[in-house]
């Protein structure tokens, strides 16, 4: 069974994940720490649970979600994984960083390449890969089958949906990602989004003002 432990990080406030097992696998997703504290934080947690990082996810690579990722993979020796259209964000990642007046520092450019479908394994546990681009090029959602719950980065908030005027934004490709990928899922379904708190496929698809059922025809 999947534990999920949520840390609120950086001045955008992003979202970021823990999921582990009882046998102290686990994965980290989107780790946006970015003062010593926020790092110190995440990896004190991590030891006190006694947990062994393998894997460090990026549901997408824009500023706010791979601040942590040079303190993960120097701490835990793990590459960052994401799908290879968001490499472009990594590689001007520390100008962007600076249009925010962030220090990125050092920036791990080698990844591990993730695509739609491919499974994810911790432990005895297993998450999908959903190729949902819209928000940003290369977003991906890590889907546990199993456990009915997603992890969306910023594909849909709480009645609300991720920013589409950014570089590689697309209000068609992004209603398209969530009523293809999200919505076709159970309705009890968890969504755990990148900032804000979490909420489930069926509410969205009543209440979602954006790309709701209420109001299509
Ligand atoms: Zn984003
Ligand atoms: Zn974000």
């Amino acid at each position: 069974m999947i534990h999920i432990k949520l840390f609120i990080f950086n001045p955008f406030q992003v979202n970021t994940y823990v999921l582990y097992e009882e046998s102290g696998a686990a994965v980290i997703i989107d780790p946006g720490c970015y003062s010593p504290g926020e790092a110190q934080e995440l990896a004190g947690f991590i030891e006190k649970q006694g947990l062994t990082p393998e894997w460090l996810l990026n549901t997408h690579t824009h500023i706010d979600h791979i601040l942590g990722n040079s303190f993960v993979h120097g701490k835990y020796d793990l590459l960052p994984a994401y799908h290879a259209d968001g490499a472009f964000f990594v590689a001007n990642a520390a100008i962007h960083g600076r249009s925010f007046g962030l220090e990125v520092g050092q920036v791990c450019k080698e990844y591990r390449r993730l695509e739609e479908q491919d499974t994810i394994r911790f432990g005895n546990s297993e998450l999908r890969c959903l190729h949902t681009p819209g928000h940003a090029d290369g977003s991906l959602c890590f889907y546990a089958v199993n456990q009915n719950f997603v992890i969306t980065g910023d594909l849909i908030f709480f009645e609300s949906i991720g920013r589409f005027d950014l570089p590689g934004g697309n209000y068609d490709l992004l209603e398209k990602s969530i009523r293809e990928k999200i919505f076709t899922l159970p309705g009890h379904t968890v969504l755990y989004p990148g900032h804000g708190h979490e909420t489930t496929v069926e509410h969205e698809r009543m209440f979602n003002p954006f790309v709701s059922d209420a109001g299509s025809v």
